[in-house]
């Protein structure tokens, strides 16, 4: 072994947990080795997630407004058309000069990249395949797995790339279907539902749960159902796929729903029930790396330690939700842990974000979580129809909730349902993480008028019901 393939820390993956961890190590002192097979750096999220996905949701919002919402404010638009290719031409260049800076940030932190398809050979030891050339052997006193997920396949719902497909097809579709069906009403599904329903897709979701993104509080998720009804998304609930059948140009799709079988046709059939670790060929079954199997999730103790030493697993690979900013907070407390230091995720802060319109945002614990832990709560809602700013942007569909402890006042759930909530969550991120009571989010002098005037009185409504008992 060359003292060149010898590294303290080789990353395998180049996704949010794994270019996190190579950034943190090398700030650290590691000298340190990125493996990552695909062509381009930034792993789902830059590439096939995130990004896209959001970059599609604010391009389609612009067209949306354009058409429908213009006018109430006084501004006329006549022959506003869609260029589809164009929309997609400048999603796929947000994703280039993202992935490109995540190649410029290694670079610059030193980091050697190696393109290949990386293999677990033994503790410290691991094998980059590269598609061309011959495998490189590396030596390393640590090694992350951070390989990531991919979408669940459903059986009788085979993926055929075409018109059967993925979350990553559905961001490349070359027309706008006419009807599209999405199995799933999980955040992916309705994030997608929103783009080709704006751009002009007759969108029906196919969910086997009596409700939408169920992890949701479920005065959320009722509110969300409705507002993406009203936009016209057709949701069957509590109704499942049997059996589809791929045509020449369509999909026809045998269902069973609460009012017994059922058959449709779609343009396209979007199946979006989940995703899975990407464990394959890492080689951890030869080494004795347990996983969890029901999940296939890899178990690791609160170092992010597998069950071999010096081998650790981080982001969509190991238990929790599946985001990117969870994969970037186990990728920082991960290495620092390495290294020695004290560092630690709080896994009761972890906020939750569906980029809908409007959009849902959430952190901490739903009105549910705390009637079966038996937790004595106040509830503070205020709807954004009450603030100034959502009323000047003609944004007054939603609420802010706040639950905080009956007792101590302590915020315990924050779940907003309204404009802009995707970057409103982060005070009630800080709240949960710093301990704060909704009297402190309360008492803090909010910008008016602002969006968060509305968590501001919300919060007061919490406090006031743990003083008063209203
Ligand atoms: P990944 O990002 O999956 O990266 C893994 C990397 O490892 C990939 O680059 C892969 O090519 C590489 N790899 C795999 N096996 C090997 C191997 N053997 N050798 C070398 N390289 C390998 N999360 C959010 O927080 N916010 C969002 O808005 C959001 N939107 C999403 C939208 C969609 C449509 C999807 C699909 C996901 C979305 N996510 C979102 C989830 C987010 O993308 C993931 O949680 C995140 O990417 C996980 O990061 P990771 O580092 O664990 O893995």
């Amino acid at each position: 072994m060359t003292e060149e393939n010898r590294y303290d820390l080789v990353v395998i993956g180049s996704g949010a947990g794994g270019y996190v961890a190579c950034v943190r190590a090398a700030q650290l002192g590691m000298r340190v080795a990125c493996v990552e097979k695909n062509a381009r750096l930034g792993g789902v999220c830059l590439n096939v997630g995130c990004i896209p996905s959001k970059a599609l949701l604010d391009s389609s919002e612009h067209y949306a407004t354009a058409r429908h919402r213009l006018s109430e404010h006084g501004v006329r638009v006549s022959g506003v058309e869609l260029d589809l290719a164009a929309m997609m031409a400048r999603k796929d260049q947000v994703v280039a000069e993202l992935t490109e800076n995540v190649r410029k940030l290694l670079e610059r932190h030193k980091v050697t990249i190696l393109a290949g398809t990386g293999r677990l050979l033994g503790p410290g030891k691991v094998r980059v395949e590269p598609d061309d050339g011959p495998a490189v052997e590396l030596q390393a006193k640590a090694v992350i797995l951070a390989t990531g997920s991919e979408p669940v396949q459903v059986p009788s719902l085979p993926f055929d790339g075409r018109l059967i497909v993925s979350s990553t097809e559905a961001l490349v579709f070359d027309r706008v279907p006419e009807r599209l069906g999405i199995v799933g009403g999980g955040y992916i599904g309705l994030e997608l539902g929103t783009v080709w329903n704006r751009l002009g897709s007759q969108v029906t979701v196919i969910e086997m749960l009596p409700r939408i993104a169920s992890l949701l509080d479920s005065q959320v998720s009722r509110t969300l159902e409705r507002l993406l009804r009203r936009q016209g998304f057709e949701f069957l609930l509590e109704s499942r796929v049997e059996e589809a059948a791929a045509e020449d140009d369509a999909v026809r799709v045998r269902l069973r729903t609460k009012k017994g079988e059922e058959e449709r046709v779609f343009d396209r059939l979007l199946v979006a029930v989940g995703r899975r670790p990407l464990t394959r060929g890492l080689g951890l079954e030869d080494l004795g790396v347990a996983t969890d199997p029901q999940t296939g999730q890899i178990m690791v103790n609160t170092r992010y330690e597998t069950s071999v030493p010096g081998i650790y697993a981080i982001g969509d690979l190991t238990a929790g939700p599946m985001l990117a900013h969870k994969a970037s907070a186990e990728a920082v407390a991960c290495v620092e842990g390495i290294a020695g230091l004290e560092s630690e995720v709080n896994y009761d802060a972890v906020p939750s974000i569906i980029y809908t319109w409007p959009e849902v945002a959430s952190v901490g614990k739903t009105e549910e979580e705390l009637k079966q832990l038996q937790v004595p709560y106040c509830i503070g809602t205020y709807p954004f129809a009450g603030a100034g700013r959502a009323r000047c942007m003609g944004e007054t569909d939603g609420f802010v909730k706040v639950l905080s402890h009956a007792r101590s006042g302590r915020v315990l759930g924050i779940h907003i349902i309204g404009p802009r909530a995707s970057d409103m969550i982060a005070e009630g991120v800080l709240a949960v993480e710093c301990g704060a009571a909704a009297q402190d989010i309360g008492r803090v002098m909010h910008g008016h008028p602002t969006f968060s005037e509305a968590l501001q009185e919300a919060a007061r409504v919490a406090t006031a019901c743990a003083i008063y008992g209203r």
